[in-house]
């Protein structure tokens, strides 16, 4: 299969939707990023590296730190988080509070905002920093010692915060956070301001394609572990869009509001898509479509 004249294809053939998404306005930061960019790239589990489109520009990861935040916890500390955090599919949006009341301070599952910042509270008190941790393990796994948080993101993520703020407080009010909630907050925003290309993420995701395996050869997380993230990934990592995603796709997936999605072959590769114009449901349009044809015209898919 020629992967290179695919991924080229693909980039041409997408760009049209890419302009009808519209882009994550709900903080300054991101709101000026224009919303036709696209770019796609594929990372074997072997290490070949295919990519076309703007898969070298850096973008705002988002949300997709938060998978990378819960293979930190999970290495640390086994499935100790599990009793703070569910793991089913919410239905609802992603920085959504009602169901955080409802169930009593339990998010439903690791990547909705509340449970990631459960889940970056269990890291702060297992490194004492967790934005340094998901930025040093991407830097890591990406071979780019320069991945970096951008700190007009990451300040902006502060002022316009409420809702952020409104799920770190009624969290802390049910006990469910061990730290306090602005250093929470912080470096919650921290790991979401973190700037990466399309190549980075792929290959920086890429354990999740190789059975926990680091790119030191080390084993970062288990094959079980891995498996089970891979799992939450398809469930829950494109919140009340996981079902389309599973039925246009069928594979792991997690997206963010910068436009970003990484999804996970597993045994194969990994593959980052970005383009900023957005769904309703916070996912990228033109990724979306991207990530259809690739699996549709590869035929690799979980299914
Ligand atoms: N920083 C964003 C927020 O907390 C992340 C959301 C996302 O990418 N879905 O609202």
């Amino acid at each position: 299969m020629d992967i290179q004249s695919l991924l080229e294809e693909i980039a041409g053939s997408v760009r049209p939707v890419a302009a009808a998404g519209e882009v994550a306005d709900y903080i300054p930061g991101l709101s000026s990023v224009s919303a036709d960019h696209f770019g796609i790239c594929v990372a074997t589990a072997d290490g070949e590296i295919y990519g076309a489109g703007e898969w070298t520009s850096k973008f705002s990861i988002q949300s997709i730190s938060k998978v990378f935040s819960l293979g930190l916890v999970l290495a640390g500390d086994g499935d100790r988080i599990w009793q703070r955090v569910f793991r089913e599919p919410s239905g609802t949006p992603f920085n959504s509070l009602v169901q955080l009341e409802s169930e009593e301070g339990i998010p439903r599952n690791p990547f909705i905002n509340a449970g990631a910042l459960v889940v970056t509270d269990r890291l702060i008190t297992l490194t004492g920093d967790a934005g340094a941790a998901v930025r040093d393990l991407l830097r890591r796994e990406s071979g780019n010692p320069d991945v970096a948080v951008d700190p007009l993101v990451a300040a902006s993520e502060a002022e316009y915060g409420h809702r952020n703020s409104s799920l770190a407080h009624l969290l802390a009010s049910y006990g469910n956070l061990e730290n306090p909630v602005d250093l929470v907050l912080e470096q919650y925003f921290d790991q979401c301001a973190l700037e990466m290309s399309c190549r980075d993420l792929a290959v920086g995701a890429r354990f999740l394609s190789r059975n926990g395996v680091a790119a030191d050869g080390s084993q970062f997380l288990s094959s079980s572990q891995t498996k089970r993230i891979n799992a939450v990934m398809l469930t829950c990592g494109t919140y009340d869009a996981a079902g389309e995603f599973a039925y246009r796709v069928g594979l792991p997936g997690k997206s963010g509001v910068g436009g970003g999605i990484v999804a996970v072959v597993p045994g194969r590769c990994t593959i980052c898509v970005w383009s900023p114009g957005l769904s309703k449901s916070g996912n990228s349009l033109a990724g979306m479509a991207a990530l259809d044809e690739f699996t549709t015209r590869t035929g690799w898919s979980i299914f």
